[in-house]
């Protein structure tokens, strides 16, 4: 049976194109049946944090990424990881190598002033160690093929070929008995038993060298797709400013997980023309041979639209507990903070309907939702205090008391009530809506003012009019 891997290095937070990874192995995990693994390559000692490991594991569980079994993590593998070196070395197929620091930098330069891109040049390859120099410790380098080619059958890239007299006999084992990078991948591939490897590109020249390993120990390679690098909307590197952040980020943006999945999901991977999927269909279509080789570029109005969309999909009670929860996002002292109460959280579910519609993200259906949070007095902003004159506090003063004769309050007897005060008074509705609007907003912009109405209800109605009537 099928089994992936996601395998972040916890050196930062869970970047979008790791989120990427992850969604690709946990899709194909699902779509037959096997399972996705997480291996998190702590080798890295210093670069390697708690708070990376714990924000990559966050990350995974908002996007609701869920892996199998227990997390592995690499480094405490090293025991496993040396074994193995040492069986190569006693098979014949790694050599220790004594070459000093010095040598080794000598050869680089030679090698780079030559042109070359193999850096090593063999030496202790065939050399007997006992006429090692005393006080270093070696290294185990494998006993790398000289000739011919190294070639993997990519699922996404194709077929790539490398000329092994450009690969170099790589350290498998350090002087201190540490594994690099390299040996370690492939042990634990092969002892976790992964049947196929799905990573960024930028691990394709790694896949060259782990297939010589896997050679060496004569281990079944596993398939290999390596899924092009997400690129900026113009095509460079993408930055920052273009979207590079942590998956944490976006949900501080107010980005939906479905909505993020299903972007990421098309970023590099399609299915026709289809953009909308849902998570099963997402599971049912996805296949390797979809994922297409030209880098995707990140589209930030695009991945809005689809929380937009997503935002309209979503049931009214879950928006205001996903609501609730982007809350702990937004800093202490920002200008809307809401908080939450009984009164507030129902007041919130009624204005949903009407919320959801214009929100493109939750923190805009945060700043929609305003003017429930607002305390009284509401502070008015300058415009809407411009249009409080003596008259139109006046005003206010005979609106509240037409309002206080709604029985049914909702926003339709609302409305039938300003309705009938404006045809009395001679007025526009306009005339009467706006004045509500600053009393009950503290804005000349709001929602629909009826929805507001029904949404505040009565009592807080009337008392934000009484507070602005003359
Ligand atoms: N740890 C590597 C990374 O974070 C991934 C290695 C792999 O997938 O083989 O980029």
């Amino acid at each position: 049976s099928i089994v992936t891997r996601f395998a972040p290095s916890p050196t930062g937070f869970l970047h979008i194109g790791g989120g990427r990874t992850a969604l690709f192995n946990w899709l194909y995990a699902k779509k037959h049946g096997g399972k996705m693994l997480l291996r998190i390559e702590d080798t890295d000692r210093e670069r390697s944090t708690k708070e990376a490991i714990d924000a990559i594991l966050d990350g995974l569980r908002w996007l609701e990424l869920d892996w199998d079994g227990d997390v592995i993590y690499q480094f405490s593998r090293a025991a496993r990881h040396r074994e193995v070196a040492e069986s190569l070395l006693a098979a014949g197929r790694a050599y220790y190598c004594y070459a000093s620091p010095e040598e080794l930098t000598a050869m680089r330069e030679k090698a780079r002033a030559e042109g070359r891109t193999r850096l090593y040049d063999g030496m202790w390859r065939d050399r007997d160690p006992s006429t090692a120099p005393a006080g270093i410790k070696p290294t185990i380098r494998l006993r790398a093929p000289q000739t011919g080619e190294t070639v993997i059958e990519d699922q996404v890239q194709g077929r790539v070929v490398w000329q092994n007299e450009n690969l170099d006999d790589l350290v498998l084992l350090r002087g201190d008995g540490t594994p690099t990078y390299m040996l370690a991948v492939v042990v634990d591939d092969h002892d976790m038993g992964v049947t196929h490897i799905i990573r960024g590109d930028d691990h394709l020249i790694n896949a060259a060298r782990q297939k010589q390993i896997y050679d060496a120990l004569e281990w079944e390679l596993p398939s290999m797709s390596h899924i092009p690098l997400i690129h900026g909307p113009d095509g460079s590197k993408l930055s920052k400013r273009h979207g590079a952040l942590g998956v944490d980020a976006y949900r501080a943006l107010g980005y939906l997980p479905a909505a993020l999945r299903n972007y990421l999901v098309r970023l590099g991977w399609s299915h026709g023309d289809q953009e909308i999927f849902s998570t099963e269909e997402m599971i049912a279509a996805f296949d390797l041979s979809g994922v297409g080789r030209s880098a995707a570029r990140f589209d930030f109005a695009k991945l809005e639209n689809l929380n937009g969309h997503y935002i309209r999909q979503s049931d009214d009670q879950s928006l205001v507990t996903q609501f609730e929860s982007v809350l702990d996002y937004v800093p202490e002292g920002a200008a809307l903070k809401p908080k939450l109460n009984d009164t507030t959280r129902a007041q919130l579910l009624r204005a949903m309907p009407s919320l959801k519609e214009r929100a493109k993200t939750l923190i805009e259906l945060i700043a929609g939702a305003y003017f429930i949070f607002a305390d009284r007095p509401l502070e008015l902003d300058p415009k809407a205090a411009a249009l409080l004159t003596p008259e139109t506090r006046a005003l206010i003063g005979r609106l509240r008391t037409a309002l206080e004769a709604v029985n049914d309050w909702t926003a339709e007897t609302t409305e039938s009530a300003m309705r009938n005060f404006a045809e009395q008074n001679n007025l526009k509705l306009g005339a009467v809506a706006q004045p509500l609007r600053v009393a009950l907003t503290g804005r000349t912009t709001s929602p629909g003012i009826f929805d507001v109405l029904a949404v505040l209800g009565r009592q807080e109605c009337i008392a934000r009019l009484a507070d602005q009537a003359a």
